[in-house]
């Protein structure tokens, strides 16, 4: 399958991979726009949030407790962080591969651009 997320978690691209376990993993963003900026995917291809089915919503809770985790162990969970989800063109997604973005270290604005 030609996706960028699958041949990083197949081990074909490489990346900078911050955690790793049977359903998910996140690895440092190749364009940080924060101190920390992580991509958290599951393993499993899904294209888009409008392709999630009813099976996969563990999947989704498993990103943003990985997310959430993350933020602990880097020290910046009280302070507050950012997680977001980019749908299609329009929400600027431009991997088609679900992906939760963290990211932490500074102040965000709201709202998003
Ligand atoms: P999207 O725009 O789809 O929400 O997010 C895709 C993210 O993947 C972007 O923040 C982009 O910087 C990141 N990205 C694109 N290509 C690569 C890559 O080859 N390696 C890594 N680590 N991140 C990438
Ligand atoms: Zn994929």
């Amino acid at each position: 399958m030609d996706c960028l997320f699958c041949k990083i978690i197949n081990r074909e691209i490489p990346a900078d991979i911050v955690h790793e376990d049977d359903e998910v993993l996140a690895f440092n963003d190749i364009n940080p726009q924060a101190p920390t900026h992580v991509v958290i995917v599951p393993k499993q291809h899904i294209a888009t949030l409008n392709d999630l089915e009813e099976g996969d919503l563990g999947l989704v809770g498993r990103l943003a407790y990985t997310a959430a985790r993350l933020a602990k162990e880097r020290g910046f969970a009280d302070d507050g962080y950012r997680v977001v989800m980019n749908c299609n063109d329009q929400g600027g997604q431009t991997v088609y591969h679900i992906h939760m973005h963290l990211m932490g270290g500074r102040r965000f604005t709201w709202p998003a651009g």
